[in-house]
């Protein structure tokens, strides 16, 4: 058993991880829904875990890019956050929804206020209004993602993107039936082209580990400066405690018990505040539309190194 020193042996715990995830039967389905995400094979498997000084470890395919899908949500949340504070929360909620993460069904009881910022819908809104605050949500996002992990070279997935809008009637909807409430701002084609190209970036674990680091580090940017409030970074890791899986935040709460965001390119962010993030990737994805191996893997490393918030 590997147990937590001072220090935990952070690559030590990776190792044996990826060990007991190679034996896990029945990993899952890519995401069919999305065409250029149906092919990713759900043996791959990868893990990153980055200190908050920036030192970094992993296993598996910790380097290989892939798409970051709903895990931006996050990013975008805490861009928007910082600029607007608590007056986003006027046009999105933050609740765990219990419903699927492409659903329409509350949005009509709740007069075109979604839920939480982590379904499709909240995240259309939260993108929305980081447009008309940057005149090029995508770009933000984009710059920052470079910035927080220090790669260059990450950049939107053409190829991806053209097939989420390609396939995107459930996105449009949302974003339609939204802006009938005056819950979005830009004209809805606009809103879906900043979405989809968001949700289209590619990073690896050991990218999104260290772009995750200002929420460990009680939101400080990589560079030392002040991203968000102290209170606002742990606002956004409550959120993503309550919503960050979605229906199966509850779930995940249980097995992981930290803050997660997972996206249906199979990865999961995670995050132990004032000790670590985490991302792992594995595409194939349970009935949730959260990677199998992922949420095992977190279940594994908070088991095994006693890192938990609970
Ligand atoms: N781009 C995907 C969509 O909008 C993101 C969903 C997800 O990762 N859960 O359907």
């Amino acid at each position: 058993m590997v147990t937590m020193a001072t220090s935990p042996p952070f690559q030590a715990v990776l190792d044996r991880i990826a060990e007991e995830i190679e034996q896990l039967p029945g990993r899952g389905r890519p995401a069919d829904y999305i065409p250029a995400l149906a092919a990713l094979d759900p043996r791959r498997f990868g893990m990153a875990v980055a200190e908050p000084d920036g030192a970094v470890y992993g296993v598996g395919e910790w380097r290989q890019p892939f798409s970051t899908q709903s895990v931006t949500k996050v990013y975008t949340l805490a861009l928007d956050l910082a600029r607007e504070g608590d007056a986003l929360w006027e046009h999105v909620g933050r609740e765990p929804s219990g419903n699927p993460f492409n659903s329409l069904v509350q949005l009509e009881y709740e007069n075109g206020i979604p839920r939480n910022p982590f379904i499709n819908a909240g995240a259309l809104v939260v993108t929305d209004r980081l447009h008309t605050r940057t005149g090029n949500a995508a770009g933000a996002l984009l710059d920052f993602l470079r910035a927080e992990s220090g790669n260059p070279e990450l950049s939107f997935d053409k190829e991806v993107a053209a097939s989420e809008t390609a396939h995107g009637d459930r996105n449009a909807a949302l974003a339609h039936f939204m802006a009938s409430y005056g819950n979005i701002g830009n004209p809805v084609p606009v809103l879906l082209d900043q979405y989809f190209r968001q949700c289209s970036i590619d990073a690896s674990c050991a990218d999104l580990a260290l772009a995750t680091g200002f929420l460990a580090r009680h939101g400080i940017g990589a560079d030392g400066s002040r991203l968000l409030t102290r209170s606002q970074a742990k606002q956004v890791n409550a959120v993503m405690l309550t919503c960050g899986t979605y229906d199966a935040a509850g779930d995940f709460a249980y097995r992981v018990g930290l803050p997660g965001k997972s996206g249906v390119g199979g990865g999961i962010i995670a995050v132990v505040p004032g000790r670590c993030t985490l991302c792992v990737w594995s595409p194939g994805l349970d009935e949730r539309g959260n990677s199998v191996a992922g949420v095992a893997a977190l279940d594994r490393f908070t088991t095994l190194t006693g890192l938990s918030v609970f």
